[in-house]
């Protein structure tokens, strides 16, 4: 298994991880399998989407936040309520198939680290199989 340290920004921060993820898969020397990203978080997240025009990401923060307010009477004493149920709505985990040791993914696509309670420096787990 492979770690990754992944630093956000802010509150709520997409970074795409995509160049990493791609250049563990290369140093892994896999040709052809797959590739598990997993986030050990609870308020921190991967998902796939769109790359290439940041205000996806942007668009996507956006209605999250709208959909889970930061404060709306929930019972957690955290405060980070809204952090929790965000991180499970995106999901903890993607895989991208790998082919001729390149990741898998469409034109259009990359893969965010979601963290919905930073600025923190969070770990990204990556286990690469071979078919
Ligand atoms: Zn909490």
């Amino acid at each position: 298994m492979i770690t990754l340290s992944v630093s956000t920004n802010q509150r709520v921060d997409f970074v795409d991880i995509t160049s990493r993820v791609r250049e563990a898969v290369a140093s892994g020397g896999v040709q052809d399998g797959i590739v598990t990203v997993y986030v050990p978080h609870t308020t921190c997240g991967v998902t796939i989407n769109e790359s290439d025009d940041p205000d996806v990401a942007a668009d996507i923060t956006m209605q999250l936040g709208k959909l889970v307010p930061h404060h709306a009477g929930y019972a957690h004493y955290e405060d980070n309520a809204d952090s929790h149920i965000k991180t499970s709505l995106v999901g903890s985990s993607e895989q991208v198939f790998i082919e001729h040791g390149k990741l898998v993914l469409g034109r259009w696509q990359g893969i965010f680290l979601c963290d919905f309670d930073g600025p923190r420096t969070r770990k990204v787990y990556l286990k690469i199989l071979s078919d």
